[in-house]
């Protein structure tokens, strides 16, 4: 006999960090990806990353009616 099993690991969810600006994962159904309302696609705010975005310019939003 052998335990296969042993040591086996449940990762979590995939899906990547947040933005701020994001209401949910990519992928989610009923969302979609939208321009960054806070740098209008550009990714940078003063000069900066934009925070809203995380730089990359699209937040996730649903897009379901509501
Ligand atoms: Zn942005």
């Amino acid at each position: 006999m052998s335990d296969a099993n042993a040591g086996k690991a449940q990762g979590a969810p995939s899906g990547g960090p947040l933005n701020p600006g994001d209401d949910a994962p990519p992928g989610t159904p009923g969302t979609g990806e939208n321009v960054c309302p806070a740098c209008q696609g550009s990714g940078k705010r003063a000069g900066a990353e934009c925070p809203t975005c995380g730089g990359t310019g699209i937040v996730i939003e649903g897009i379901a009616g509501g």
